[in-house]
C-alpha cells in the first residue's frame, strides 16, 4: 500500500489516467467523442487532503453525496477551480447553504426540493442547475421519482423560474450486475427519450447522469453525459 503524499498522488495520477483511457474507448465503442463524458471525481470515501490531489492531477469536477461533506471540502479546497456537484441526498433545510458551493445537484427527488431551491436561487439572484433523480430499478431502497411521476410535474416545474432542469439521474439496481445496470441505464435513456418532446422551456434533458466504477462503461455505453467515480480513483490507496 503507498503511504507517502507523493506515492498517493502518483497512484491518483494512474487511476484517473486509466478512467480516461477507459471511457475514451466507451464513448469510441458507441461512436461518440471522449468529450461528451463529464467525469466526476466523487471524494467522498477521502479526505479533503487527498481530493486536493485529485485535483492537481487535472480533475476540477468533483462530486460529494453528503452535503455536510461537501460544505467542508469546499471550503478545505477554496482556493482551487472546483466545479462541486452535489449526488447524494438533499433535505430542504440544507439548500440554502448548499446552493452557493455547487454547479450542478443530481439528487432533486421531490417537488418541493426543487421548488426550495428555485427560491434559494432567486434569493441570489442565480439560476440553479439541477437533475431529476430516478429511481428506475425499481429497488424499494433507492431514493428518486419513479418514470411515470415525472411528466405531470413538468406544468409545476415550469412555474420555477430560478431552476433549469438539464437532465435525468439514477443509480443501477444493486443486483444483476452489468445486465442490470444496461437494463437500468437504458431504461432511463429511453424515458428521456419519451419526454423530452413534452418538455416545457426549463427542462432541458439533454444530460444523462448514470454510472460508477462498475458499472460507467456500460452507462457510457447506453448514453451517460455524466458519470460518477469514486473508488476506482482510489484504488490501491489506504483511506
Ligand atoms: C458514492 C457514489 C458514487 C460513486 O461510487 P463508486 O462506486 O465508488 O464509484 C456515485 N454516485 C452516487 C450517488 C454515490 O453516492
Amino acid at each position: 500500500m503507498p503511504n507517502s503524499d507523493t506515492q498517493i498522488a502518483s497512484r491518483i495520477c494512474e487511476n484517473l489516467a486509466r478512467a480516461r483511457e477507459t471511457i475514451a474507448a466507451a464513448a469510441a465503442r458507441s461512436g461518440r467523442r471522449a468529450e461528451s463524458v463529464t467525469l466526476v471525481g466523487v471524494t467522498k470515501y477521502v479526505e479533503p487532503s487527498v481530493a486536493r490531489m485529485l485535483v492537481e492531477s487535472g480533475l476540477n469536477t468533483l462530486g460529494e453525496s453528503r452535503p455536510q461533506q461537501l460544505w467542508q471540502k469546499a471550503e478545505a479546497l477554496a482556493d482551487l477551480q472546483v466545479s462541486w456537484h452535489l449526488i447524494g441526498h438533499l433535505q430542504r433545510n440544507k439548500v440554502k447553504r448548499t446552493l452557493p458551493l455547487v454547479a450542478c445537484i443530481h439528487s432533486v427527488d421531490s417537488l418541493r426540493l426543487l421548488q426550495e431551491i428555485s427560491r434559494e436561487a432567486a434569493a441570489v439572484h442565480r439560476t440553479a442547475d439541477v437533475l431529476l433523480e430516478l429511481n428506475v430499478s425499481g429497488d424499494t431502497s433507492k431514493t428518486g421519482l419513479k418514470p411515470d411521476e415525472i411528466e405531470p410535474l413538468f406544468p409545476e416545474i415550469s412555474k420555477q423560474p430560478s431552476v433549469r432542469v438539464l437532465g435525468l439521474m439514477t443509480m443501477a439496481g444493486l443486483e444483476g450486475g452489468a445486465d442490470r445496470a444496461r437494463r437500468d441505464f437504458a431504461a432511463l435513456r429511453t424515458l428521456r427519450d419519451q419526454l423530452a418532446p413534452k418538455c416545457p422551456a426549463s427542462v432541458v434533458l439533454n444530460e444523462l447522469s448514470m454510472g460508477m466504477s462498475g458499472d460507467y462503461e456500460v452507462a457510457i455505453e447506453e448514453g451517460a453525459t455524466i458519470i460518477r467515480v469514486g473508488s476506482a480513483l482510489f484504488e490501491g490507496i489506504e483511506v
